[in-house]
C-alpha cells in the first residue's frame, strides 16, 4: 500500500508584512520552498536575514519561484551557503530578471560592508555582507526555468505550473498538484498579483480551480484612485517642470520603472509635458530593459521597439550605470526627469537626489509603488505636509521639495482588483490564505472577501502553519 500524505506549509515570511516571502511545504519525504526572499526595510526587519531558518536547507527538494523582485529572490544566496542545491523552477523571464537582481544585490552588499569595515560604522567588529558575489553567482546556476502553462512532474504525485501573474516580467501564479486516492487537489499561490491597468503589461490570468488558495494582500486594505495614472503624472510633471525643478521618481528598477519612462515619453509625444532629460538611475537598468523587452509573452507593447526606439522611449532618455554619472545628474539643474532604483528608500542612489532635490522646493518627489511601514519612503510620505528635514546618510536635509504620490502606479492590484480576479475561481476554494500585508490589510481583504463569497479566508498572521489533504 502506497503510504498516505498530507500537506504541510507553513509561512516563514511575509505572514505579518510585505518582505522575507518564503513559505514551506512539505509533502511526503520531499519539501519545497516557495519563494525565498529577503526581508527588506528597518534595520530590526532586514536583522531578520541573518537568523537561522527554522528548515534545513539541504533538505529542499526544490524552491519554486513567483517572481524575481529581491523580497521575493533575495535570500537563495544565503540558502546556497547553507547547503542548498536543488534547482530553482521559475518562468523564462524571471530566471533571466533574478540573475541581475542577485548580481547587483550581492555586489550592493559587499560594497556596504567594505565601507562599514573601511569607516568603521558598524556595531560588528567585522562587518560581513549578507552574501557575496561568488554566493549569487553560485545558485544562479541552480536556476531551472520553465515555460508557462506547463504542468511539470516533481515526483510521482507532484507537479508544478506557472500562471501569468501581471505584476512584472515573468511574475506568475504557482500552482502544485498533489495526487491521493485518485484524486488530484490543488494547492495555488499567487506571490504578487498585477492588474489590467498597465500600459505595457498584460494582465494577470485566471486561476479557474483551486482547493487551498494562497492570496498576497499588500493593497488588501486600499483602493486605487479611479483617475487613470498616467494623466496623474502628466498633471505633476508639467507643474513641476514648469518651474525649472527637477522631479525624482523613486521606483523598483525592475517593474514600474519601465512602465513610468514609457508613460513619460507617452506624454511628451502628445504634447502634455516638454522634452526634458529623462534619466533611469540604477546601475542595472540597461539590462532591466533589455529583458523586458524580450520577454513578449507579457508585454502589451510589442511594438518593435528595437527599430523605432522613439515609439518608446522619452526623446532624451539615458540609462545611468555608473555611481560616477549618477552623482554628476545630482548636479545639474532643471528642467530634468531623474527615475531611480530603492522604491522605499531603503538605500541606494535615490538618497543622493534627494539630499539634492528635497531643500529646493522648485523639486518634486512622486512615490510610484506601495511604501512598507518603517522605511524612510513611508516615512516621507505620511509626513510630507509637516516635515522640516529628513535624515539622510546621518546629516538632517531640509525638505522643501513638493511631495506626492500616485497610487495607480503600483504594481499591485488594489482590493477590488482582486476581488474581480477571484470572480474567475469556478467554485468556492476549500481554504483561502492571506499573506504579503500587513495585518490590517490582510484583515480587511479577509472580510471584504467573506462578505462577497463566503468562503473560509484566514489571514496568515493569525495562523502561520497548516495541514491539508490528508488521508
Ligand atoms: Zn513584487
Amino acid at each position: 500500500m502506497k503510504p498516505k500524505h498530507t500537506l504541510k506549509l507553513r509561512f516563514l515570511g511575509a505572514y505579518a508584512g510585505v518582505t522575507g516571502s518564503k513559505t514551506h511545504i512539505q509533502w511526503g519525504k520531499h519539501q519545497y520552498l516557495i519563494d525565498c526572499g529577503l526581508f527588506q526595510g528597518p534595520k530590526e526587519v532586514k536583522e531578520q536575514n541573518w537568523a537561522e531558518l527554522p528548515i534545513d536547507a539541504k533538505a529542499l527538494s526544490a524552491v519554486i519561484l513567483t517572481h524575481a523582485h529581491l523580497d521575493h529572490t533575495g535570500y537563495l544566496p544565503r540558502l546556497y551557503r547553507q547547503g542548498f542545491r536543488g534547482p530553482v523552477y521559475c518562468s523564462e523571464g524571471t530566471a533571466e530578471l533574478a540573475k541581475i537582481i542577485l548580481m547587483d544585490s550581492a555586489y550592493l552588499e559587499e560594497e556596504l560592508a567594505d565601507y562599514a569595515q573601511k569607516t568603521g560604522y558598524s556595531r560588528h567588529k567585522n562587518p560581513q555582507p549578507l552574501f557575496t558575489t561568488r554566493d549569487a553567482e553560485d545558485v544562479i546556476k541552480l536556476f531551472q526555468p520553465k515555460p508557462r502553462n506547463e504542468w511539470l512532474e516533481l515526483d510521482e504525485t507532484l507537479s508544478l505550473r506557472f500562471l501569468r501573474a501581471g505584476h512584472i516580467i515573468g511574475s506568475s501564479f504557482v500552482q502544485l498538484r498533489f495526487q491521493q486516492d485518485q484524486k488530484a487537489r490543488t494547492l495555488s499561490f499567487t506571490g504578487d498579483i498585477g492588474h489590467n491597468r498597465s500600459m505595457i503589461l498584460k494582465g494577470p490570468e485566471p486561476i479557474t480551480d483551486t482547493d487551498v488558495l494562497v492570496l498576497e494582500s499588500t493593497y488588501g486594505d486600499r483602493l486605487h484612485p479611479q483617475t487613470d495614472g498616467c494623466t496623474l503624472l502628466g498633471q505633476y510633471l508639467a507643474r513641476a517642470l514648469k518651474r525649472q525643478g527637477v522631479v525624482v521618481i523613486p521606483a523598483f528598477a525592475v517593474g514600474r520603472s519601465q512602465e513610468i519612462v514609457y508613460m513619460i515619453g507617452h506624454l511628451e509625444r502628445r504634447g502634455i509635458i516638454p522634452q526634458v532629460p529623462v534619466f533611469l538611475d540604477s546601475p542595472m537598468s540597461k539590462r532591466a530593459l533589455d529583458i523586458f523587452f524580450s520577454r513578449e509573452e507579457d508585454q502589451t507593447v510589442r511594438s518593435s521597439f528595437r527599430q523605432d526606439p522613439d515609439s518608446f522611449f522619452p526623446k532624451n532618455f539615458e540609462t545611468i550605470e555608473s555611481a560616477d554619472q549618477s552623482m554628476l545628474i545630482t548636479m545639474m539643474d532643471g528642467p530634468a526627469i531623474v527615475v531611480s532604483a530603492s522604491g522605499m528608500l531603503s538605500g541606494g542612489r535615490v538618497l543622493h537626489h534627494l539630499k539634492r532635490r528635497l531643500p529646493d522646493a522648485r523639486s518634486m518627489v512622486i512615490f510610484s509603488g506601495y511604501q512598507a511601514e518603517g522605511t524612510k519612503g513611508r516615512f516621507l510620505q505620511d509626513n510630507s505636509a509637516s516635515l522640516k528635514t529628513l535624515r539622510i546618510h546621518h546629516e538632517e536635509v531640509e525638505v522643501a521639495a513638493e511631495i506626492v504620490t500616485i497610487e495607480h502606479l503600483s504594481s499591485h492590484a488594489d482590493y477590488s482588483e482582486i476581488l474581480q480576479w477571484l470572480e474567475g475561481l469556478n467554485q468556492a476554494p476549500e481554504q483561502v490564505l492571506l499573506n504579503h500585508g500587513q495585518g490590517i490589510a490582510q484583515d480587511s481583504l479577509a472580510e471584504a472577501i467573506r462578505k462577497r463569497f463566503g468562503w473560509k479566508v484566514t489571514p496568515a498572521h493569525e495562523q502561520a502553519s497548516w495541514e491539508f489533504f490528508g488521508p
